[in-house]
């Protein structure tokens, strides 16, 4: 019997998904799927962007059109709410819609500091298309006179735009900012300390300044104001402190891990309602606990390609395995990166060079069902 499959979010894991739409829509059954804009950015290439390495196109994918030439309704709208006992979601724009199975990509947020006044050129490193309107504004400022970027947060994120930023300046401003990280505690504390040492060392041997133990406690129109009660001004703010899964979830009664993610089982799916299923950073995996890594979102995409499939059909479902370690390489600036996997680290060109290559060869696979 057709059933209605409805996709919030067009994420990195609904990817393999979406390549195979049609399997759904020639089977007869109805494809729904919402977001907040008719492209998806890959976050892996979003500080490589912001640093000039990539264009804004060549880093996102036609989602919208990818759903409609396969036969799928594209929704532009946000999900705000899910009626689970009453299989209804409920969209930002008052809209309703009913599901057989529901699938969640809803993706993170980054949480804000206190903020006393609201400005235009205070950045989230997410959503992505953020760093878009962060790279013209560096530029349209940089250009007419000498500027200081802020940094909020301590982690890859961080480091990765701090680095390009400065590569941005670099290629393309007449004036060279002040560029500074302000870090709660060290840099990159959760990291090998080769890690952490190889970042420090490549920042601040471009005059990248490093606050450690400098926690944000508020915001202020182009001011930085620490716990310590020292102030910096700033013409542009970046907040890179982490990300939360999606509030959807906690805000529609469903069980959550202590993130706040959707708490799905082995097989990705919601653990008090069967028809519901997720992957990537809004969920909350019991089994295993995963870090927010787009490499996990990536390695759940056939499973949940196949768990949507077999849902509808009423056929057997197949676990998620997480896989173990995973590669990590960060994007420095500068044509220099560092590349971490199971004890093996190295940095400079070589790392950016693998990066690049990964990144590049990952957007060609999935731009090429657009
Ligand atoms: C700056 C930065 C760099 C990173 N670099 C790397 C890296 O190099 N390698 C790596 O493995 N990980 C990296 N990460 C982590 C990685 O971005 C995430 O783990 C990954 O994006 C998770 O994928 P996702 O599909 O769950 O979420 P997302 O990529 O955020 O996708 C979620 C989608 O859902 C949509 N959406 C959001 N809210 C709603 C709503 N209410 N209704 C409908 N749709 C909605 C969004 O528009 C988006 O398209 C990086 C993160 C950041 C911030």
């Amino acid at each position: 019997m057709p059933r209605h499959l409805v996709l919030i979010g067009g994420g990195h894991a609904h990817m393999v998904t979406l390549a195979h739409l049609r399997n759904f829509t020639q089977k007869g059954h109805r494809v729904s799927v919402i977001g907040p804009s008719p492209y998806h950015y890959y976050s892996g290439m979003g500080p490589g962007m912001l640093g000039g390495t990539y264009t804004p196109e060549e880093i996102r994918f036609a989602t919208r059109h990818v759903v409609e030439k396969d036969g799928g309704t594209f929704i532009t709208d946000k999900v705000v709410r899910i009626d689970a006992r009453q299989r209804e979601i409920f969209l930002e724009s008052g809209q309703r819609l009913s599901y057989d199975v529901l699938s969640c990509n809803a993706g993170s947020y980054v949480p804000q500091p206190r903020m006393t006044a609201a400005s235009a050129d205070i950045f989230g490193v997410k959503p992505i298309e953020k760093l878009i309107d962060a790279r013209t504004r560096i530029l349209e400022k940089a250009g007419r006179r000498h500027i200081s970027v802020g940094i909020v947060g301590g982690g890859p994120s961080a480091v990765e735009i701090a680095g390009n930023v400065w590569q941005l300046a670099k290629r393309h401003a007449a004036h060279m900012p002040d560029i500074a990280i302000f870090a709660a505690s060290r840099l990159m504390k959760t990291f090998p300390d080769s890690i952490r040492k190889m970042a420090v060392r490549s920042l601040t041997r471009r005059s990248i300044q490093i606050l450690e133990h400098s926690r944000v406690n508020e915001i202020t129109d182009g001011r930085i104001r620490l716990e310590n009660g020292h102030e910096q001004a700033c013409d542009l703010i970046f907040l890179a402190l982490g990300v939360k899964p999606s509030q959807i979830f906690s805000r529609s009664g469903l069980p959550t891990g202590p993130d706040g993610g959707l708490r799905v089982n082995r097989y990705l799916q919601c653990v008090a309602y069967p028809e519901i299923f997720g992957g990537g950073d809004c969920i909350y995996f019991e089994d295993h606990p995963l870090d927010k890594v787009g490499v996990y979102a990536v390695r759940q995409n056939p499973v949940l390609y196949h768990n949507l499939m077999a849902s509808l059909e009423d056929r057997p479902l197949e676990p998620f395995h997480h896989g173990g370690a995973y590669l990590l390489i960060f994007n420095l600036g500068g044509r220099r990166g560092i590349l971490h996997k199971s004890g093996m680290t190295f940095g400079g060109w070589p790392a950016f060079i693998a990066k690049d290559y990964i990144d590049r060869r990952f957007m060609r696979r999935f731009q090429a069902i657009e």
